[in-house]
């Protein structure tokens, strides 16, 4: 099953996504997530989509479309996968859907997490990110077992730098301009599948599994 999941910054489509992985056994691909790995590596891409990054921006279609086109065409990916980030734009998705029907194929599910701007800014400084594996976490919400250490590897939490209130303003109206197109792109496919992302998280994921299924 190939699944994309749509919804502004700190909707909760990572954590939505990594359960997701988990109960369907598909990789949990974050373009973010790829990104950040790369920028904690000091790799030229990373140097490349940090600037970007940093002032809320999106990193140019072009170095985007490559990086995915590039990890769905590994071997995890040959039974589905869950995208989470990607796509961000309407080139973004056109692109993807282009590669996809080479083989016939297409994405199964877009599950659009619905949260309200107002909601998110408060969730966005409560995040905390393990640049190691990627997991997330939230201080009140979804804290980790010990305070500022990953549950999965056992490394350091951060507060992301574009999680700070005036970048993740600028987030929003990037979200709203460029990327919320994709829910009527993905409703015209007849793939589109909203639910609501103010929930308690596991509630969230039931509601998910019942459009699975
Ligand atoms: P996104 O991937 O859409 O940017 P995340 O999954 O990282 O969003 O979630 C953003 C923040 O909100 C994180 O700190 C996460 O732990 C928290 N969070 C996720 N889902 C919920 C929820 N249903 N209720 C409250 N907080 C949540
Ligand atoms: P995320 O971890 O999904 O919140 O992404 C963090 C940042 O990475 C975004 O604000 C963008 O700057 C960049 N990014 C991640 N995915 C994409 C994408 N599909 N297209 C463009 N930029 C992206």
């Amino acid at each position: 099953m190939k699944i994309v999941m749509l919804g502004a910054p700190g909707a909760g489509k990572g954590t939505q996504a990594s359960m997701i992985a988990e109960n369907f056994g598909i990789p949990h691909i974050s373009t973010g997530d790829i990104f950040r790995a790369n920028i904690k590596n000091g790799t030229e891409l990373g140097k490349e989509a940090k600037a970007y990054m940093d002032k809320g921006e999106l990193v140019p279609d072009e170095l985007t479309v490559r990086l995915l086109l590039d990890r769905v065409a590994q071997d995890d990916c040959k039974e589905g996968y869950v995208l989470d980030g990607f796509p961000r734009t309407i080139p973004q998705a056109e692109v993807l859907e282009k590669e996809l029907e080479k083989t016939g194929d297409k994405i199964d599910k877009a599950v659009n997490v619905d949260v309200p701007d107002e909601n998110i800014v408060r969730r966005m400084s409560g995040r905390r990110a393990c640049l190691k594996c990627g997991a997330t976490y939230h201080i009140v919400h979804i804290p980790p077992k010990k305070e500022g250490i990953c549950d999965v590897c056992g490394s350091e939490l951060v507060l992301r730098d574009d999680d700070k209130e005036e970048t993740v303003k600028n987030r929003l109206d990037v979200y709203h301009k460029q990327t919320s197109p994709l829910i009527d792109f993905y409703s015209k496919r007849n793939v589109l599948e909203t639910v609501d992302g103010t929930k308690d998280s596991k509630e969230v994921f039931e509601d998910i599994k019942k459009i699975l299924k």
